[in-house]
């Protein structure tokens, strides 16, 4: 027989799980506890993932010039992209207006507002951990990330012997989690399963609500999905065509496992084990690209949530009858891109970093009661979208170093 393709496979796992959600929804625990060890394998993964893939690659680019060359390039590339996206949610926001004359009443209470917002600088600081083990034991990703850089780059410095032998352990460790990694993605349909029957029975009640406010909020949903959509359609795709030289369709059918992954998780960071592996096998980027630009990246490159941020915020000020002139756009547009930079790449992180934005243009911060209720949807969008522009991302850097891609 043959044998049905993964993302297929994916597929008719989130019809099914869908169907379950709905029908099932007492009976969840059935299959929910799927969805729990999926997750589980995935976190247990990403920490030596990320760590023996940067080391590798990095140990691969040699020199500090190339590794500045890179980093350079890399963030160019998520300053853009996330820029692009919030103008792009920032333009529908002001024309299609989805909070204006939206009814507060069912603002809902949300508690430990003000402890939730760690501040950008404080993340900034949190990039060098004062435990490495510490950083590793508790999944710190940009902690491990910069640790793994100075790893891999230092050990290019050392003279030849031991160097030789610890790429030659590196390069098998690395061997050897890249295939506990893909025994992981084998099971991906499963997991599926299991986590959005769970989100679907859980939201069943949310979404009956929504229905009762209905009006603006649904407007508001719209306005973020149409603006995902073309930031995540066209502008996207433009970039890759004529800045990443390869065709966005055939990189798009290569990410199929990741997108639906990432739409069913609401995670980047659990996403990105599959990311990594579809960018380099389906893809054909180099491990030295590939391990650069997606771990970081799914932290700090996140066009989806930017864009979110920016929307949500204007329609919260809208809903409150603030006006906001020029400049008051401009700080919601820097602020989105930091809050954006500085959520974690886990379920409703952006929903609590749109305190950030409020506070800095003086909006009540319980305006995210109002926005709450349609949150999972649209985290699942934005996730989306984050991981999509990180392997768009790949793309591009890879295409810049000269490499020969497999979706030319
Ligand atoms: N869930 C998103 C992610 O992991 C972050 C967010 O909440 O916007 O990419």
């Amino acid at each position: 027989m043959k044998k049905i393709k993964l993302h297929w496979q994916i597929l008719i796992a989130l019809v099914i799980a869908i169907f379950y959600g709905v029908v099932f929804t007492e009976y969840v625990g059935y299959v929910s506890w799927m969805g729990d060890l999926f997750l589980r394998a995935l976190k247990m993964i990403i920490v030596p993932l990320i760590f023996t893939s940067i080391v590798t690659g990095v140990a691969n680019i040699g020199n500090a010039e190339n590794l500045g060359r890179l980093g350079l390039k890399t963030f160019s590339y998520y300053l853009l992209t996330t820029t692009f996206a919030i103008l792009t949610g920032l333009i529908f926001v002001n024309i299609l207006q989805p909070g204006v004359g939206a009814d507060l009443g069912f603002s809902q209470h949300i508690e430990g507002l003000a402890t939730a917002k760690e501040s950008f600088g404080q993340t900034l600081l949190n990039i060098i951990p004062t435990n490495i083990f510490g950083a590793f034991a508790g999944g710190k990703i940009l902690g491990v990330i910069f640790f793994s850089i100075l790893f891999g780059y230092f050990l290019t410095q050392i003279s030849e012997k031991p160097r030789t032998q610890l790429l030659g352990f590196f390069n098998g460790l690395f061997d050897v989690v890249m295939k506990i990694t893909m025994f992981i993605i084998k099971f991906t349909p499963l997991g599926i399963l299991g986590i959005v029957a769970k989100v679907v029975a859980e939201q069943a009640s949310d979404t009956q609500a929504l229905l009762a406010v209905g009006g603006r909020l649904g407007l508001y949903m719209i306005t973020v999905i149409i603006s995902l959509g073309v930031h995540a359609m066209i502008t996207l795709p433009l970039i890759v065509k004529f800045i990443g030289k390869a065709n966005p369709i055939k990189h798009l059918k290569a990410m199929r496992t990741p997108l639906l992954t990432a739409f069913s998780t609401s995670s980047s960071s659990a996403t990105l084990p599959l990311t990594m592996e579809a960018v380099e096998h389906n893809a054909g980027v180099s491990n030295k690209v590939t391990s650069f630009v997606l771990p970081l990246g799914a932290t700090v490159n996140m066009d989806g949530t930017a864009l979110y941020e920016c929307v949500a915020a204007m329609f919260i000020a809208q809903a409150y009858g603030i006006e906001m002139g020029f400049l008051q756009q401009v700080i919601v547009v820097i602020t989105a891109l930091l809050a954006s930079i500085g959520a974690a790449g886990i379920p409703m992180a952006g929903l609590v970093m749109i305190t950030i934005i409020l506070s800095a243009v003086g909006l009540p911060l319980e305006g995210i009661g109002l926005i709450l209720a349609v949150d999972r949807i649209l985290d699942m969008l934005r996730t989306t979208t984050n991981v999509w522009s990180d392997s768009c991302g790949a793309v591009v850097v890879a295409n810049s170093e000269g490499e020969k891609l497999k979706v030319e």
